[in-house]
């Protein structure tokens, strides 16, 4: 996730794991002998590393590394290399250090893969970040009206209230800017995003209309619920 110099010869390294979540590591000397770590120290990259850990919230030791996968594809281009900057800020603001879980690093792995491959980036960021958000506790109530709980039938439009998380029915909020309005289809696909196992992102049939109106909600969404406006997000505006 990121990589820094450290002393004279080592490297701080920030990575993502499946089993122990974020952690920081120092590999001893991996400046200048690059044979314990041939070209698997680089942001973006898929390695399977060789890490000692003495106590939790330590910083690790990195022994060794092998790249499994560069993810070129990635760095080809200005627009899909900030994207994916802005996959692994979000990560790290929904994933504290040692925080694990293992359908966080294969939603992030196999966005990457689909970005390196050039897939769509606006329909990969979307799903990245609904199923990130969702994953890390901050998903978006889709199943019922969040002000007078009556439950969405998958039929007319629904309107995004962000101090609730989740949406309204007409009766309860008129949809505006601040309020934006979201057609059955959308909610549908938006509800098919956030709960399903699969990372494939072909299967999904996203419309122009509907990434439109997913968009607006997560701008709000993230913005109100994060706290925070993730630094990558501005210029990918
Ligand atoms: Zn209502």
């Amino acid at each position: 996730m990121r990589i820094k110099e450290f002393g004279e010869s080592d490297l701080l390294v920030s990575f993502f794991t499946p089993h122990k979540g974020r952690l920081k590591g120092v590999a001893k000397g991996a400046r200048r002998s690059r044979r314990r770590f041939v070209n698997c120290l680089d942001i973006f990259c898929l390695s399977v590393l060789e890490y000692g850990l003495k106590r939790e919230g330590d910083l690790c030791f990195l022994h060794s590394g092998k790249l499994d996968d560069p993810y070129s594809g990635i760095r080809s281009d200005f627009t899909t290399l900030s994207k994916a900057s802005y996959m692994i800020e979000l990560t790290e603001i929904l994933f504290p250090w040692g925080v694990a879980d293992e359908k966080m690093f294969h939603l992030l792995k196999e966005s990457l893969g689909s970005l390196d491959r050039g897939e769509s980036i606006e329909k990969i960021s979307i799903i990245f970040e609904l199923k990130a958000m969702a994953l890390g506790g901050y998903g978006i109530n889709l199943d019922a009206c969040c002000m007078c709980g009556r439950a969405y039938t998958g039929q007319g439009v629904a309107v995004y209230k962000r101090e609730k998380g989740g949406i309204a029915c007409l009766n309860c909020q008129q949809a505006s800017a601040v309020f934006p309005k979201m057609g059955s289809d959308t909610v549908k696909m938006m509800k098919t995003i956030q709960s399903r196992s699969s990372n494939i992102m072909n299967e999904l049939d996203l419309t122009h209309e509907m990434m439109k109106e997913m968009n607006s909600i997560l701008k709000l969404h993230r913005e109100y619920h994060l706290g925070m406006r993730p630094k990558t997000a501005d210029y990918l505006e």
